[in-house]
C-alpha cells in the first residue's frame, strides 16, 4: 500500500490532473475526487476546514467548498460562479508556486505593513510564521544546499546571482554568496518529494508545484528537482531564472499577486515561458513593504 500512495504523487502525470474530472461540478453534488480539491484549496489558503477532518470521506460539494471556489475566482479576477467551470478548472491545473495565496484567510504583507505579532498558526509548517515578516538588515548572505543533483547546464550560481540582482536594483538590499559550509541568511537548493519541511510542503514531481520559499526571516528557497528546468526553456521546460526571481520575492516577504498575471509575484507559471523582469507592481510591493519611498 505505501508504495502505491508514493507513486500516485510522484508519477509522471500532472498532480493537479484530478481537477479535470471535476469540471462542471456544483453545490449539492457528491462526487468522488472532491476531497482532493478540498486539499488543494486548503493547501493554497482558500479553505480552512478543521485539519483533523477526514478528507478521504468528504466528497460533498457543500457551502464551504462553494465559498472557497468563489474566493479563488475572485482572487484571480475570474467570473465568480462558485462552480467548477472550464476556466476555473484550466486555471487550477496550471503549474504553480507552493506558497499559499492566503494564510488563515488573509493576505500577508500585501503592499501593507501587516505583521500581527499574535498571528496564530495551526500547523508547524505554515509558510508564514508568527512574528516579523521583514528583514531588519539590508545585507543578506546566501548559500546553496541541495539534496538532489543540479544539472551543471543550469548555471545555478550565475542564474541565482542574476535573480538577486534584479531585486537589489530596486531595493536597499545587497546579496552575497557564501561558501556552503558557512552560515547564511538564505539557503537555496534543489530537492525532491518529502525534503524536511513537512508533509504539506513535500514536492509532487513533474508539474503541480514547482518551488516554494519561506517568508523572512526563515530564508529557505526550494526548487522541485523533478521538474524540467532550463535557462533557455523549450515548450515543456521551466525557466529557472523566472521562478527564482519570484521565489526571492517571497524570501524578502512579498506574497502573491493573484490578480496580476504579468507580475513576477503571480502565483501560477507556464512551461516554455520567460518572465524575468520585475513589473511596476512588484517594485511597488518591495518598496512599500520596506518603506523605501
Ligand atoms: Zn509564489
Ligand atoms: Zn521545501
Amino acid at each position: 500500500m505505501p508504495t502505491i500512495i508514493q507513486s500516485k504523487s510522484t508519477g509522471s502525470g500532472n498532480p493537479f490532473g484530478f481537477i479535470q474530472h471535476l469540471e462542471g461540478c456544483h453545490k449539492g453534488q457528491n462526487i468522488s475526487g472532491l476531497h482532493d480539491l478540498k486539499r488543494y484549496l486548503q493547501k493554497f489558503g482558500y479553505l480552512n476546514y478543521d485539519r483533523l477532518k477526514n478528507y478521504e470521506k468528504d466528497d460533498e460539494f457543500d457551502d464551504t467548498l462553494e465559498s472557497a471556489i468563489k474566493k479563488y475566482q475572485q482572487n484571480h479576477h475570474m467570473n465568480v460562479t462558485g462552480s467548477l467551470d472550464s476556466n476555473t478548472v484550466n486555471q487550477m491545473m496550471k503549474p504553480r508556486c507552493g506558497v499559499a495565496d492566503f494564510v488563515n484567510g488573509t493576505k500577508q504583507n500585501h503592499h501593507k505593513h501587516n505583521h500581527k505579532s499574535g498571528f496564530h498558526t495551526v500547523g508547524h509548517y505554515q509558510f508564514y510564521f508568527p512574528g516579523p515578516r521583514r528583514w531588519s538588515k539590508s545585507r543578506l548572505t546566501y548559500r546553496f544546499d541541495s539534496s538532489a543533483p543540479v544539472p551543471a547546464s543550469l548555471n545555478l550560481r550565475s542564474v541565482i546571482q542574476q535573480s538577486f540582482n534584479r531585486w537589489a536594483q530596486v531595493s536597499h538590499f545587497t546579496f552575497q554568496e557564501v561558501a556552503e559550509n558557512l552560515d547564511a541568511d538564505i539557503v537555496i537548493g534543489f530537492h525532491r518529494g518529502s525534503h524536511g519541511d513537512g508533509e504539506n510542503n513535500r514536492f509532487d514531481g513533474p508539474q503541480g508545484v514547482f518551488a516554494h520559499a519561506f517568508a523572512p526571516t526563515v530564508g529557505d528557497c526550494h526548487f522541485d528537482a523533478e521538474e524540467r528546468w532550463s535557462i533557455n526553456p523549450g515548450q515543456y521546460e521551466l525557466d529557472l531564472e523566472s521562478v527564482a526571481v519570484h521565489e526571492i520575492g517571497h524570501l524578502l516577504g512579498l506574497s502573491h499577486e493573484s490578480g496580476k498575471p504579468d507580475s513576477i509575484m503571480y502565483d501560477y507559471f507556464e512551461y516554455g515561458k520567460i518572465k524575468r523582469e520585475l513589473t511596476a507592481d512588484d517594485i511597488q510591493g518591495i518598496r512599500v513593504l520596506y518603506g523605501l519611498q
